[in-house]
């Protein structure tokens, strides 16, 4: 999945359908939910943190 962004964000969150299409959800307050891939610019971009 070509992500931008969202790929490494604390605020993407991957959904899975039973038919195994994958599906990345943006849960930062005030977005859309589903954001149009790639992401290149976000305001509210926040980098996971490396464990
Ligand atoms: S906050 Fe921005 S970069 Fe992060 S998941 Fe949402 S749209 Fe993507």
């Amino acid at each position: 999945m070509a992500a931008g962004l969202c790929g490494g964000c604390a605020h993407a969150r991957r959904v899975e359908t039973r038919r195994g299409t994958v599906y990345l959800r943006c849960v930062a307050p005030g977005l859309p939910k589903y954001p149009l891939l790639p992401v290149l610019s976000c305001a509210s971009h926040a980098p996971r943190a490396l464990a």
